[in-house]
């Protein structure tokens, strides 16, 4: 027997609608590339949203048409976004950090028909422009005195194709599960893959962020989204801030800690979300002017691990709270948050810092386990250390180009590729990547753990740790080291720091010093090049 409920399909059109209706005042403010200010709302984001689609549908764009964004998170950014989405086109992201050639397979890949871009990204796809076989036109986000002479064909400005639009145009009407949203995974190794979102997934992603052992945001919040637009499904903010009325303010191209201090102030954002870079730059920038942060009440940091400084430096100088979370792009992308639960709220500080510094707990719509190479299920006794597996209607089961390519083994899990633990209380712990694995006389040594210590040495910069090949041990971690400008050191010295802080056995085989740890088009330390670059080296315990 069928429940007697309402068929209300979940599509993302569907969430501006309710802002235009309940809060269509709420702000969005947004940076632009020349650093000023503009205001919008949600009701103006709305009307000029449907435009947009009413528009791009008389220049033929269809649903299930993809449609790529290279932009900055800014107010035109997101009426892309809803204008594609309102009437089922697919709105495909590209990270401008990726490598032209990775750009082009990208977006041949994807069969974009139309490309939105940022003036900043005008050379970019001018010089691919020419091996882009889908695109048959481009979209300057820009007002139409900014509007730059360029070679890219077909270019309009996005407020003249606006003014192509009008209100006639309907919104939703089609499948919940309807392709929603397109995003790249990065590509350190071979080709980037394809996730592709639904209506469905990014509703239930939207409300799961929301909620209160997730981000726990509402109406009275003013959220400062850092997390780009083009990374990760903009960690589902873009869904959440409109569904809850929350405030939105984008920071545009400028995330260097001055920039983003300002707009935390004047805005009195209340909440943030950004990867740990961003806090480094603003704590030191806030070091360095003296100044505090009177209305931030919570930031949520993922990404890569938080590390331990970042978060009591937030507690202790600031009165921020840290939720430390994990996510993939796989998984819309939010996995776990490590919130305080109440089995630990009495626990002394630097205990419950220790829960509040793994990745944490996952919320309803992601189920989690652990399992070893035989597939066998770990016990979640926060020591075993196991291939990391999730599932729920927010995680990919495959790629787009590959659909019957299932990434899920028989069970409909999907391996995270991270290696993890899980304790009693249901914290998960990140210890390791598969594809990072120091695997040494059968044990698991942690090189993200080794380089979080290490990077507490006064003159390291940036850490890095690859298993090198040992005869006797299989593996032994190498300590790649960028010191800070000007500064010294001996692989000694690291040795002595590193005493005491880490199981004995855990310690580098050696230490070596490199000009610039090499990072990929994520911002990520690339391992991979690291490998390259290392493996004829020999370890002096060999
Ligand atoms: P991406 O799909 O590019 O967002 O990358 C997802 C991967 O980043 C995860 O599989 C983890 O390896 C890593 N990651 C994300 N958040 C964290 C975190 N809080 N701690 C450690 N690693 C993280």
């Amino acid at each position: 027997m069928l429940g007697m409920m309402q068929n209300w399909q979940l599509t993302c059109d569907k969430i501006l609608t309710h802002a235009k209706v309940n809060h269509p005042d709420r702000f969005v403010v947004s940076r632009q590339l020349d650093g000023s200010i503009t205001r919008t709302s949600y009701g103006e984001i709305y009307d000029r949203s449907r435009r947009l689609s009413s528009a791009l549908i008389k220049r033929g764009i269809k649903l299930g048409d993809r449609v790529g964004t290279m932009a900055w998170n800014n107010a035109r950014h997101m009426e892309t976004w809803y204008g594609l989405m309102g009437f089922g086109a697919i709105c495909h992201t590209l990270n401008p950090r990726l490598h032209p050639n990775q750009l082009k397979y990208i977006i041949n890949h994807a069969g974009d028909r139309m490309f939105f871009l940022d003036l900043s990204f005008v050379p970019l796809l001018e010089a691919v422009q020419a091996e882009l076989s889908s695109v048959q036109t481009y979209v300057l986000m820009c007002s139409r005195d900014q509007m730059p002479q360029t070679t890219l064909p077909n270019a309009v400005c996005f407020e003249d194709l606006l003014a192509e639009g009008d209100d006639d145009v309907v919104w939703g009407g089609f499948d919940e599960n309807t392709a929603c949203g397109l995003c790249y995974t990065s590509g350190t190794t071979g080709n980037p893959k394809g996730v592709l979102y639904s209506h469905r997934s990014n509703t239930l992603m939207a409300m799961t962020c929301a909620m209160p052992n997730m981000m726990g945001v509402s109406g009275t919040d003013t959220c400062l989204m850092v997390v780009p637009m083009f990374h990760a499904n903009a960690w589902a903010l873009t869904f959440t801030a409109p569904m809850v009325g929350m405030n939105l303010v984008m920071p545009g191209p400028m995330m260097d800690g001055a920039s983003i201090y300002q707009l935390l102030d004047s805005e009195k954002c209340t909440v943030s979300a950004a990867v740990p870079t961003i806090w480094l730059m603003l704590l030191n920038y806030l070091e360095e002017t003296g100044k505090k942060l009177p209305y931030l009440n919570e930031v949520l940091i993922g990404g890569s691990a938080c590390p331990r400084a970042i978060m009591e430096t937030f507690d202790k100088e600031y009165g921020v709270t840290v939720i430390h979370a994990w996510g993939m792009t796989e998984t819309s992308p939010l996995g776990t948050a490590a919130r305080v639960q109440p089995e630990i709220e009495d626990l002394p500080y630097e205990e419950q810092l220790s829960y509040r510094l793994k990745q944490g707990v996952p919320p309803y719509i992601v189920e989690m386990r652990i399992v070893d190479d035989a597939h066998n299920e770990l016990p979640k006794d926060g020591r075993s250390s196991g291939h990391l597996l999730v599932r729920g209607p927010a995680v990919s089961n495959a790629y787009f180009g590959a659909e019957n390519g299932s990434i899920l083994d028989e069970d409909g899990w999907f391996n995270t590729g991270d290696v993890a633990t899980i304790d009693p209380l249901g914290y998960m712990q990140i210890t390791d990547r598969s594809k990072d694995v120091i695997k040494s006389g059968g044990e698991w040594i942690s090189s993200i753990d080794l380089e979080n210590a290490a990077l507490g040495h006064p003159a390291a910069a940036e850490c890095a740790v690859i298993g090198l090949p040992h005869p006797k041990w299989d593996e032994r971690p190498l300590l790649i080291v960028q010191l800070k400008p000007g500064m010294e050191a001996t692989p000694e010295s690291f040795y002595e720091f590193l005493t005491g802080k880490i199981a004995r056995w855990w310690m580098p085989d050696d230490v070596v010093f490199v000009e610039a740890i090499p990072h990929g088009p994520t911002g990520k330390i690339s391992k991979l090049e690291l490998r390259k670059t290392f493996k004829d080296y020999k370890l002096p315990t060999i």
